[in-house]
């Protein structure tokens, strides 16, 4: 499918590696010009040249803020903004959580989508083409057991994507979330890990149980979620918004 991405100008938050750096590369295959940062100063050296990046912790707003504008400048505009960054959070008993933990989990997993979105709204306004796509997870639509911080701000990211597509479609701005689900990946492996250290079972028995609610039996490529951002993005998407759309084959795996 051609989707005619030459010249797209995009951010993508933490692009560094994961989902991110997949996100980053579909574009540049595209065609899109890119710009991103992460907190992974050596990882970002890794990415193409050509990428405008940046050291940033998208949990210190001023920073992130200031990224934003720099890269927009770079970019000389922006046509679609990708809001990947999100951190795991802890996984224990709600009793357990400490209020450090929650606040972080939900700046870094909600409220840096939050402010970014505010930052890049006046320049989407000037796009033919504009998007913003918002890394919620299945955890936003159906719960997680064990990872309340983590669930409570990935459903705080579709409450976020569907209040800004109601707002920004006069405007020509869509905005969407994507929900990925079991993901190949390092990520995964340590939540899995997490998850059957606290309930006292094997990371198969987890693992099986996962996959039992899932219509996909298999893990999901970061490649394949790219595919699915990239084509949001284009003209092809462009009849889509304010939709979360799963990309794990359920909705019900978390349960
Ligand atoms: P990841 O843990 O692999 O991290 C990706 C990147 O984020 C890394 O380069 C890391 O350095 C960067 N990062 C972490 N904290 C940061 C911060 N405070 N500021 C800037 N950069 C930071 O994540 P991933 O698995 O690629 O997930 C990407 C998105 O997809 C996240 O929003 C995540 O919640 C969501 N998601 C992932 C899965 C999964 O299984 N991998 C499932 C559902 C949803």
């Amino acid at each position: 499918m051609d989707l005619d991405l030459s010249g797209h100008r995009v951010i993508v938050t933490a692009g560094a590696s994961g989902i991110g750096r997949a996100i980053v590369q579909a574009f540049l295959d595209d065609g899109a010009i890119v710009a991103t940062c992460d907190i992974d100063d050596a990882a970002l050296a890794t990415l193409p040249e050509g990428v405008f990046r940046q050291k940033v912790d998208v949990g210190d707003s001023t920073a992130l803020r200031g990224f934003l504008d720099m890269a927009m400048a770079h970019l000389g505009g922006l046509d679609c903004l990708v809001n990947n960054a999100g951190i795991a959070g802890p996984t224990a008993r709600v009793e357990d959580i400490d209020l450090t933990a929650w606040h972080q989990c939900i700046d870094i997993c909600l409220t840096s989508q939050f402010i970014a979105c505010a930052a890049c709204t006046d320049a989407l306004r000037d796009s033919a083409n504009a998007s913003i796509i918002n890394l919620s997870s299945v955890a936003g639509r159906v719960g997680f057991r064990l990872r309340t911080p983590y669930a409570a701000a990935k459903w705080g990211v579709i409450g976020l994507t569907k209040s800004l597509a109601i707002e920004l479609g006069p405007d020509d701005i869509r905005v969407n979330a994507i929900l990925p689900g079991l993901v190949a990946g390092d990520r995964q492996r340590r939540v899995l890990e997490a998850k059957a250290q606290s309930q006292g079972r094997s990371v198969a028995e987890v693992e099986a149980q996962a996959f039992s609610f899932t219509s996909i039996r298999h893990y999901v490529e970061p490649g394949q979620i790219a595919d699915q951002i990239v084509y949001l993005a284009s003209r092809r998407g462009s009849s889509v918004s304010g939709q979360a759309i799963s990309v794990c084959g359920d909705t019900q795996m978390l349960a």
